[in-house]
C-alpha cells in the first residue's frame, strides 16, 4: 500500500460503501469527496459553538469567530498570501469572480482597458468577465486553444498588449486537464501592465500554488472541490486591490458607520463579506487546506500526474478513442475523452452500471468544445484517494463500453 492508498481512510465515503457495492468515484473535478476531518470541523460548529461571528461578546459567537478567522489565516498559508485580510469567503469560484468582476465593472481598476480570458475557461471565469467587458464597453479578447485543446501560447504577445486591464485564465483546465503555464502568462500581462485573475478551481488541491511567487493579482477557488463541503470558497486579492475593488455584496457585517446619506465601508476583509457567510464551510476548508499542506502539495501533484498519465497512456492506443490531447504539456487529475459512435451520456450510464461515477458532457466549457468540433465528451478526473487499481478498471470497462456497444 503507498501512501497515498493510505489516506483513503481519511475519507468517510470509502468506509461507507456496502460491501459488494463499491463505487470507483471519478468525478472529482465536479466535486470532491469530503475529508472526514473536514466534516467533523463542520459538525463541531454545527453541534457544539453555533453562533453568528463578529456579532457579540458571548462565549460561542467569539469561538466561531476565532474557528472562521483561524481558516482565513490557514488559507493564507495554503497559498502564501501576506495577510489573511487578504482572502475573502465567498460562496464558491463562481460567487467569486462575479464579486471581482463586478466591482471591476465599476471602473476603478483598469479603466478603459480591454479585459482578456482563454477559448478554455470554464464558463464561470468567462461570462462575468464578457459581462464587465460589455457593461464597461472595452474590448473582450479571447487566447485561442490549438487543434489539440491546449492554450495557443504563441498568440500571447498578439493578444495581450498595453490595452489590456485584465487577463483571467485557469490555472488548470477543467476539460483537459493541462496545467497552464502561469509563468508566461504572468510575464505578458506584466510586461503590458495588466492584472491577473486565476481560477484556481481545478488547480488548489492539485498543485502547489503561491500568488506571491506567481504575483498573482487575484484568485479564485472552491471548497466542495479541496475536500471541504459545497458553498464555501475563496477570492483572494493584493490588499491595494481589494481595497480599490468597489464591494459586490452590500449588506450587514461590511459597514463601520451608516447614515442616511453614505456609509463608510469595514476594512478588509470584512468590506467583502456583506451578510452571514457560511461559517461551518469556511472552518471545513481551513481544516482541509490544513490535510492538504501536511500531506504536501508536490506529493498530491505528482500522484495525481501519475493516474493522469497512466489512464492517458492506456486511452491512447484504443481503437475509435480520442483524448483532448495536451499529453505533451504538464497535464494533471482530468482526463477528457471520446468514444467514436457512443454519445458520452450512453458511455457514462453504461460506467455508471459497472459502479463506475464519471460526468459526460460540456463540463460548463462550450467554447473549448466548440472549438474542437466536439458536442460533448466523457470526463474521468481524479482525487488524493484516486488509485492505479481505478483507473485499470476504468480502461477495462471503457474496452467493455466499446464492445457492448458495437
Ligand atoms: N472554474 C473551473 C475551472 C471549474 O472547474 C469550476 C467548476 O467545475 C468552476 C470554475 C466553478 O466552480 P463552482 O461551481 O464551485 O463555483
Amino acid at each position: 500500500m503507498n501512501r497515498f492508498s493510505d489516506l483513503r481512510k481519511a475519507f468517510p465515503f470509502f468506509g461507507r460503501q456496502k460491501e459488494g457495492e463499491e463505487r470507483i468515484y471519478l468525478d472529482s473535478a465536479g466535486t470532491s469527496l469530503s475529508l472526514g476531518c473536514s466534516i467533523e470541523a463542520m459538525e463541531a460548529y454545527l453541534n457544539d459553538y453555533r453562533a453568528n461571528i463578529h456579532s457579540g461578546g458571548y462565549r460561542s459567537s467569539m469561538q466561531a469567530s476565532e474557528a472562521y478567522e483561524s481558516a482565513r489565516r490557514e488559507v493564507a498559508r495554503f497559498i502564501d498570501a501576506e495577510t489573511p485580510e487578504e482572502l475573502i469567503f465567498t460562496a464558491g469560484t463562481t460567487d467569486a469572480v462575479n464579486m471581482a468582476a463586478n466591482g471591476w465593472s465599476r471602473g476603478q481598476l483598469g479603466k478603459g482597458k480591454a479585459i482578456v480570458v482563454t477559448q478554455a475557461e470554464h464558463h464561470s471565469n468567462f461570462l462575468p468577465w464578457r459581462r464587465a467587458a460589455q457593461e464597461l464597453g472595452v474590448p473582450f479578447r479571447i487566447i485561442p486553444v490549438t487543434e489539440e485543446g491546449g492554450i495557443d501560447y504563441s498568440k500571447l504577445e498578439e493578444i495581450i498588449d498595453a490595452d489590456c486591464g485584465l487577463v483571467a485564465v485557469t490555472a488548470l483546465s477543467n476539460v483537459s486537464g493541462e496545467v497552464v503555464d502561469m509563468e508566461s502568462v504572468i510575464a505578458r500581462a506584466k510586461a503590458c501592465g495588466a492584472r491577473v485573475f486565476v481560477d484556481g478551481a481545478q488547480a488548489a488541491a492539485r498543485i502547489p500554488l503561491s500568488v506571491r511567487k506567481l504575483d498573482i493579482d487575484f484568485l479564485a477557488f472552491s471548497g466542495h472541490k479541496c475536500y471541504g463541503t459545497t458553498g464555501c470558497g475563496i477570492l483572494y486579492g493584493k490588499r491595494k486591490l481589494l481595497e480599490k475593488l468597489p464591494p459586490f455584496r452590500l449588506g450587514g457585517g461590511m459597514v463601520q458607520w451608516v447614515d442616511e446619506k453614505k456609509a463608510e465601508y469595514a476594512s478588509l476583509p470584512a468590506r467583502h463579506e456583506g451578510g452571514t457567510p457560511d461559517i461551518g464551510g469556511a472552518v471545513a476548508l481551513g481544516s482541509a487546506l490544513h490535510f492538504l499542506r501536511e500531506t504536501g502539495m508536490e506529493a498530491i501533484y505528482r500522484h495525481e500526474c501519475m493516474l493522469t498519465k497512466a489512464c492517458t497512456d492506456a486511452l491512447a492506443p484504443l481503437a475509435g478513442v480520442q483524448i483532448i490531447d495536451v499529453t505533451s504539456r504538464p497535464h494533471c487529475g482530468v482526463v477528457s475523452f471520446n468514444i467514436e459512435g457512443v454519445h458520452p451520456h450512453d458511455a457514462v450510464t453504461f460506467l455508471d452500471s459497472k459502479g463506475i461515477e464519471l460526468r459526460g458532457g460540456l463540463h460548463c466549457a462550450h467554447p473549448l468544445h466548440t472549438a474542437l468540433h466536439w458536442n460533448g465528451s466523457i470526463r474521468a478526473s481524479f482525487g488524493i484517494y484516486s488509485t492505479e487499481e481505478e483507473v485499470e478498471t476504468l480502461i477495462r470497462e471503457i474496452k467493455n463500453c466499446i464492445r457492448f456497444f458495437r
